[in-house]
Parts: structure tokens; C-alpha cells; sequence
């Protein structure tokens, strides 16, 4: 098989399965492509950039000796090399990414329209305050969407994505603590919470302590209570829940951690199962990240970008991050000093440099806006509905470990139905691949063994889901039928065969090198 420079096969492995492997390389309309520095040549450039005359004097030693071995490409080679690339993805606007967890929904044009908007658009964070008004009523709508949707007082928009939105509630958490002048050390969170949450609790220097799972998937509120005691800062719950199931004894466990002196941070990244019709702040929660690239649009695959902000408590409220964002007379301003607070006010300190992200906060509002509160409630709703249609459709060809009753927005299975077969979880996502899917997310939550968790959101029509679940059914009976052999080794028909995807995780090579030199990992 060619191999690039980096070791990786230059060729899809996919021709030799075809019965005319082609010359070229390619397969129709799927074009093989090499990396960037492989296509291009010194001697090409697309632009032509002027002759500088570069004083030796003024960059002493720090001047380039060799070149610096930028790929040359015509206009043409650069856009056709991206626009091959972009045919080897996956994303929303090409399939059903059933992707659980992460809340893949229908991104609306209209809202990259609004977020492009030059006032948006362009707005720079050291704009003076008085320039960027219209931003800050943005801002300011969006809070009120958000504390309204939750049922909270305040709303601490900063942080930029999930994680940083956990971050952002125990640092406050710890502050309001350390106000009350207690050191409590303990977080507990349950077996089945991603697994950014007890990262984050470890982050803001809490140890965590894991309560188990019940064997119907929920949180075990007996064990729960029997592990709180003074020392208990938090509690950091997901509802719904990991497993795709609502908590029913959620109130009960809020008020068992108040009674002890301790808060109740909920994961909110699966608000899309609820938005509209439950509102968090009823259920006794203390500060909650909302996931805006999940439950309120915007693509985000490949790690960005996002937004967290984090509603809080009046008991958490004060103690909420800088910059505050006030109403001063007809103004809009944002309070950056420690020494100019209004009373009460204590922030733990910052997130981040400046205001957030703006284009995420304007995508959100245009979906809340162009949805209405109606249609936010709708949204979850049939986000629900999707999932208990695929669950039914499913349960008694695949195995699903909580499948006696109704799920909210997503469906869970786990690998009992590949049992004895030789198919695992792994090799039964790939080869969704070959059938045109993004796999679900496998293996979370981990109470679960193999686990396969579904999240169709509500963008998918019923035809779509029909189509999915008959893809999904036949698998499983192949499977069962003990035919290996599109399951071994699949993808297929994949532009890259399968990787080690742990070695990519743990040895990346991000750097280009020409062959010559060695590789190592970066
Ligand atoms: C996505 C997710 C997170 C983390 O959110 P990011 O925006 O990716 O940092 C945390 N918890 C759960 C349950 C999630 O699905």
C-alpha cells in the first residue's frame, strides 16, 4: 500500500475491495487527496508578494537561514485540496449524526445570518463600552432567556464551552464557601457523569467521590444520602441523566444536600430534553451550565467553538464571575472592577479575557427568537419523541438495559445483542460508516457495558428516522446471523480504513515534516 510521509496509507485501502481497483486513485466522485505540503512545490505561489528588503541589522540572529518550506499552491490546487477534504467529512448538513450526548441538532441559516451581521460581526471586545450597545442588549436578552428557561436568578455568561461552564460553578461554589468561611473538600458524582465532571471537580481542587447507579440506570439517592455529611461541598448531577432517563428523585436529593449545607450543580448539556417544560431552578439546582451549541443550535464538531454560560441561584448569584453586566441609567455597562462592586456583590475572579463569545450568543438568541418560547418547548418535545420512536423501534433487536420504560431525548443500548457473535460495539459503529452514518456515541456512559447512546435530536424527519432504524436493524441481524465480515475491519468504503485511534489520541503527529527528517510524535 503507498504510504505518505507521515506512515499513514496515501490510497484509499477501499479500491482493493472493489472489483476495478481504479488508476487513479480515486473512486467517481471520491477524490483521493495527499496533505497540503505533499501537493505543493517552493518554486509556486498562488499571490504575488513584493520583494522586501530586510535589514540584517534589525533582526540580528533571529533572521530566517533556510526557507521556511511553505507549500506552494495555485488558487485553484488550494481551493480544490479544501474543497476534497470537506467531501471526506461528515457533518449534519450531509447525514443524521446521531451522536448522544452531544445534542447534534439542525443549525437554522438564519442564524449564521444574524451572527454575520457586520455589528456583530465585527464588533471588537476593546471597542469602547458606548459603541458596542446594541452587543450588550443582545447579551442582555439572551440572559433573560436564559434565567426565564431555568427558573434562576442570575446567569454568568462567559465561560466558552461545557467544561469551562462546570469550572466556572464550582469556582463558585468554592467562593461561596469560602464566604461562609467552611473548607468543605468532598463532590460526589455518580458513576454514570461524563466524564469532564469529576475532571472539573478535581480541577477546582475538590475530591470526588462517585455514588453509584441504581440498576434501572437512575442515580442512587439512598446511596447519595448516605454519603453526605459536613464535609460535602457539591453535588454534580446530569438530568436528564447519562442513561437518557429523567431523574425522578431529583427534588428529594436537592433538598438532602441543602439539608447538609452543600449545592446542587446539574450538568445541563441535555437541556434540549427539557427546555420549555421544566425548569431547573424548581428542581433545587444551584448553578447550572448551559451547553448553548447544544440545546440552542450551532455546529460544533471538532471541539468548537461553544458557550457555557452558567445560571445560578440567588444563593450562588453574588458570587458570580467579573465582568458583570449592569443596567446604569440608559446605559448598558460592564463592571470590571473588584473595588466598584454594587453591594453584595463578590466575584471569584474571571473566566476569560473578554466578553465571551459573541457569535455564539447571537446564534442562540436568533434560535430562541425565531422559535418562540413554543417552539423551544416543541423543539424538546420531538427531540423526546425521536428517541422513544428509534428505543421502540429497536428494543428487541438490539438490547436496550433501561428500555421498560420511556426515555427522554436519547436511546440506549448496550452490546447484550452482540453476545457471542464477535462483533463488538466498535466494530458495529464502523461499519455505520459504510452505510453512510456517523456512529452514536459508544462506550458512555460506562454503567452500561458496550454502550451505544442515540441522539437523533428533533431535527430528523420521520422518514429519516424510518431509514436509520432500518440500517440499524439489519446490522444487528447480520450480526446475529454470525456475518463478521462486514463488521471486521470496517469502514470500508471510507476515504481511510480503520485507524488506531488510540495511538492517534495518545502519539499525535501535528507537525509536517519532509521525509528525510525524522518523525516524531508532537
Ligand atoms: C457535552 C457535554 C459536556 C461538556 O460540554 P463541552 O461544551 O463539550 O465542554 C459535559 N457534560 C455532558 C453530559 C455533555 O454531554
Amino acid at each position: 500500500m503507498p504510504m505518505n510521509a507521515q506512515g499513514r496509507p496515501s490510497a484509499p485501502d477501499a479500491v482493493e475491495h472493489i472489483e476495478i481497483p481504479t488508476i487513479s486513485g480515486d473512486r467517481g466522485l471520491d477524490h483521493e487527496e495527499p496533505l497540503i505540503f505533499e501537493l505543493g512545490r517552493e518554486c509556486v505561489t498562488g499571490v504575488d508578494i513584493p520583494q522586501v528588503q530586510i535589514s540584517d541589522e534589525r533582526l540580528g540572529n533571529l533572521r530566517r537561514r533556510a526557507p521556511i518550506g511553505l507549500p506552494g499552491l495555485s488558487e485553484p490546487e488550494v481551493v480544490r485540496h479544501y474543497v476534497r477534504l470537506s467531501r471526506m467529512n461528515y457533518a449534519i448538513d450531509a447525514g443524521l449524526y446521531p451522536l448522544g450526548s452531544c445534542t447534534m441538532k439542525h443549525n437554522p441559516r438564519l442564524n449564521e445570518k444574524m451572527a454575520r451581521l457586520p455589528g456583530f460581526g465585527d464588533v471588537h471586545p476593546l471597542q469602547p463600552q458606548q459603541t458596542v450597545q446594541g452587543a450588550f442588549a443582545l447579551i442582555s436578552d439572551l440572559m433573560r432567556w436564559l434565567t426565564t428557561l431555568t427558573g434562576m436568578p442570575a446567569v454568568a455568561m462567559w465561560p466558552k464551552a461545557g467544561a469551562h461552564g462546570e469550572l466556572c460553578g464550582l469556582l463558585t461554589i468554592r467562593a461561596a464557601l469560602e464566604a461562609r468561611g467552611e473548607k468543605r473538600t468532598r463532590v460526589l458524582v455518580p458513576s454514570s457523569a461524563h466524564g469532564t465532571n469529576p475532571a472539573t471537580a478535581a480541577l477546582a481542587g475538590f475530591t470526588v467521590d462517585e455514588v453509584p447507579a441504581t440498576d434501572d440506570g437512575h442515580v442512587d439517592a439512598d446511596a447519595l444520602e448516605a454519603k453526605l455529611g459536613p464535609d460535602v461541598a457539591a453535588i454534580m448531577l446530569t438530568n436528564p441523566n447519562t442513561c437518557g432517563l429523567f431523574e425522578p428523585r431529583i427534588k428529594e436529593m436537592a433538598d438532602a444536600v441543602h439539608k447538609v449545607g452543600g449545592y446542587f450543580y446539574c450538568d445541563g448539556a441535555n437541556f434540549n430534553a427539557i427546555a420549555g417544560r421544566v425548569r431547573p431552578g424548581d428542581l433545587g439546582v444551584d448553578a447550572m451550565h448551559i451547553n448553548l451549541h447544544k440545546t440552542f443550535s450551532t455546529p460544533h464538531g471538532g471541539g468548537g467553538p461553544g458557550a457555557g454560560p452558567v445560571v445560578l441561584s440567588a444563593a450562588l448569584a453574588p458570587y458570580a464571575p467579573l465582568p458583570l453586566l449592569v443596567h446604569d441609567g440608559n446605559e448598558l455597562r460592564l463592571l470590571e472592577d473588584r473595588d466598584a462592586m454594587p453591594s453584595g456583590a463578590q466575584p471569584f475572579g474571571r473566566m476569560c479575557a473578554f466578553q465571551g463569545q459573541m457569535g455564539m450568543f447571537v446564534r442562540a438568541l436568533s434560535y430562541m427568537l425565531s422559535h418562540g418560547a413554543d417552539g423551544i418547548r416543541q423543539a424538546s418535545e420531538d427531540a423526546v419523541l425521536s428517541a422513544n420512536y428509534i428505543l421502540a423501534s429497536l428494543k428487541d433487536t438490539m438490547s436496550a438495559p433501561f428500555g421498560d420504560g420511556p426515555c427522554m431525548h436519547e436511546a440506549l443500548f448496550d452490546d447484550t445483542f452482540l453476545h457471542d457473535t464477535g462483533v463488538t460495539t466498535l466494530d458495529f459503529a464502523k461499519a455505520m460508516i459504510d452505510e453512510g452514518y456517523h456512529p452514536m456515541t459508544m462506550y458512555f456512559p460506562l454503567v452500561v457495558h458496550g454502550a451505544m447512546l442515540i441522539e437523533p435530536t428533533e431535527s430528523e424527519s420521520k422518514e429519516s428516522l424510518d431509514r436509520f432504524i432500518h440500517v440499524l436493524r439489519a446490522l444487528a441481524e447480520e450480526a446475529k446471523a454470525g456475518k463478521r465480515e462486514r463488521f471486521e475491519g470496517a469502514p470500508r468504503l471510507a476515504p481511510r480504513r480503520r485507524l488506531d485511534e488510540t495511538a492517534a489520541a495518545r502519539k499525535p503527529i501535528l507537525r509536517w515534516r519532509p521525509a528525510e527528517l525524522p518523525q516524531a510524535a508532537e
